[in-house]
């Protein structure tokens, strides 16, 4: 396998179907181990997002870039992109969104997850922290989650908000499958990858590169 071109969403041979979502071939064993628990705990853990290709990363991107998808603050308050410059738009887009190149997701390894069972009938998944927190759908699980998730080998890279990416309590990531792709998303191989797409602020990305590796893309939670 070509571990750079997997690390930047440019290839898929690692994947297989896992109940709908594309995952990493090498976390079926885990991932099941985990839903068992999780089952037996009274969760049903879902996957509400897998593996995500450069070419969807990039979709994303270019829609908020361009302001045809909204773009919000950590306080949830949508931002006016227009009155931005190149590089502030960047940084707004990062803290919920990754540089395309650049997310975990196309790693395989990483998943947004919830509890389904958890959800009112008529209630929809927002992935949106308080349903995590005390009195959110989902507390008793992120608890669960707190407690086990290392006993099956994953963790949770955006546990809290130190600068960079906002917290997410969904995103878990397999550790040892993680560490490795990690160390083929280098600032090298995310500029190829960028250079070689349709990317809007692409040149101001180029310029600032190292930066936002380190601010947004390095900068996770490790487990304890
Ligand atoms: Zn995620």
């Amino acid at each position: 396998m070509d571990y750079s071109q997997i690390a930047c969403g440019l290839a898929q041979n690692h994947l297989t179907d896992w109940h709908g979502k594309f995952v990493h071939l090498d976390i079926v064993h885990d991932l099941t181990r985990l839903t068992d628990a999780a089952k037996l705990a009274g969760f049903d853990l879902s996957v509400a997002s897998g593996h995500r290709s450069f070419e969807r990363q990039a979709a994303i991107w270019n829609g908020k870039f361009a302001g045809q998808r909204p773009v919000y603050d950590l306080q949830g308050n949508e931002i006016e992109l227009a009155k931005l410059n190149e590089l502030e738009k960047c940084e707004a887009i990062m803290l919920f969104s990754a540089l395309p190149g650049a997310s975990r997701h196309h790693f395989g390894s990483d998943l947004d997850i919830y509890a389904h069972n958890c959800l009112e009938p008529q209630q929809s998944l927002q992935l949106e922290p308080w349903e995590y927190d005390a009195g959110g759908p989902f507390a008793e699980f992120n608890l669960w989650l707190d407690e086990h998730i290392q006993e099956y080998g994953f963790f949770r890279p955006y546990e809290r908000f130190q600068g960079g990416v906002a917290r997410e309590p969904w995103h878990i990531s397999h550790l040892s499958v993680a560490t490795q792709l990690e160390q083929h998303q280098h600032v090298d191989n995310i500029a190829a990858a960028l250079k070689a797409h349709e990317v809007l602020g692409k040149q101001c990305i180029l310029n600032h590169l190292p930066e936002l590796y380190r601010r947004f893309i390095r900068n996770i939670t490790l487990p304890a």
